[in-house]
């Protein structure tokens, strides 16, 4: 149960890392990855806030 940022897609921008209430998105070297061990998906919503933070959304952060 997490979610998976597609590379190929994603621009390095950071949007998403603010606003993950479980500090599950880290950069290392200007790639941004979503710890599946700690992503609940925004279980507390409706919708993962990472997908609604990120310019590409739903092509760019996706249900793994
Ligand atoms: S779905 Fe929610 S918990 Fe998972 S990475 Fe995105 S913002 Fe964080
Ligand atoms: S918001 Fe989207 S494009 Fe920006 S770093 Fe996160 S996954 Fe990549």
């Amino acid at each position: 149960m997490a979610m998976k940022i597609i590379q190929s897609e994603c621009t390095s921008c950071g949007d998403c890392v603010p606003v993950c209430p479980t500090k599950s998105i880290t950069e290392k070297g200007g790639i941004y990855k979503i710890n599946k061990d700690t992503c609940n998906e925004c279980e507390d919503q409706d919708s993962p806030r990472c997908v609604a933070a990120c310019p590409a959304g739903d092509t760019c952060i996706v249900y793994a």
